[in-house]
């Protein structure tokens, strides 16, 4: 008999690869073992990518990712589910269907559309299909400024009135939670960026946190996975994306993508 694993919560991470390493599931494990938490994993996607190009993106059959998800399901010790890359509207879809066994769970759903490359990660045709089939499954929805506004189908928002009503709308779409990610804003006169989270009651929190010069791929895969981990170890929203928020801003600054 293999060792027994640990009994801490795990989170399923249900997410595409990247042969570069700069983003998606190198990043949720490294990520994951950085909060101390174990991942069950569905891979739905291998990507080719390098940190200037996505070079070819090769989608898993559905069946294969049902199945991964229904056998990484019978895991009793998962907290919580981490959804990134989904690459088409059919794997949406199979995706979606799987989700009724995962009750309780809370889910962070990642809308990843396109790599900081400019490569598209999602069919067009997904976009709609993620807002109208998974949003609705979403305990918190990540979204950074573009990725809300190509959900939504509307302009960018370009101010604070704006961004509040995308992320309403957002969860009237029937995310349970908002946290629309700042780093996309104009700099602020005050050297900080700012996250928005939209609570399933309605109420707004603001977390803010020094910005970084400098970009580095695969923080909207490091925040949606340090959320999930925190929330399978029964953090509470706010807290969790705090945490997600300060370890990013570190893991910017250069330092180890360690947890606080
Ligand atoms: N590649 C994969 C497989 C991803 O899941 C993601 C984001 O979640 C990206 C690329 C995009 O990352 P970046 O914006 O850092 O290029």
């Amino acid at each position: 008999m293999p060792p027994a694993r640990g009994a801490a919560r795990r989170v399923l991470l249900i997410a595409a690869t990247d042969s570069s390493g700069g983003a998606g599931l190198t990043r949720d494990l490294q990520t994951l073992s950085a909060w101390r938490t174990e991942a069950c994993c569905a891979v739905t996607a291998v990507t080719a990518q390098s940190d200037a190009q996505v070079r070819s993106i090769w989608p898993v059959p559905t069946g294969c990712i049902a199945d991964q998800i229904r056998g990484a399901l019978t895991d009793e010790h998962i907290g919580a589910i981490k959804i990134g890359m989904l690459a088409s509207a059919a794997i949406i879809d199979t995706v979606a269907a799987q989700l009724p066994a995962t009750a309780g769970l809370p889910i962070v759903l990642d809308p990843v559309l396109v790599a900081s490359s400019g490569g598209r990660l999602l069919e067009a045709d997904g976009i709609a299909r993620l807002r109208d089939v998974l949003l609705g499954r979403a305990t918190l929805l990540t979204p950074n400024l573009p990725e809300a506004a190509a959900l939504l189908q509307q302009p960018l928002a370009g101010s604070e009135t704006q961004m509040l009503q995308q992320m309403r709308a957002l969860q009237r779409r029937g995310a349970a939670a908002v946290l629309l990610k700042g780093g996309h804003e104009a700099a602020a006169g005050d050297g900080q960026v700012t996250d928005r989270l939209l609570l399933p009651d309605g109420q707004v929190r603001y977390l803010r946190v020094p910005r970084v010069a400098g970009a580095r791929r695969g923080t909207g895969c490091s925040a949606a996975s340090a959320i999930a981990a925190q929330l399978a170890a029964g953090m509470d929203l706010t807290a969790a994306c705090a945490g997600a928020q300060a370890y990013v801003a570190a893991a910017l600054r250069g330092e180890p993508w360690r947890s606080p």
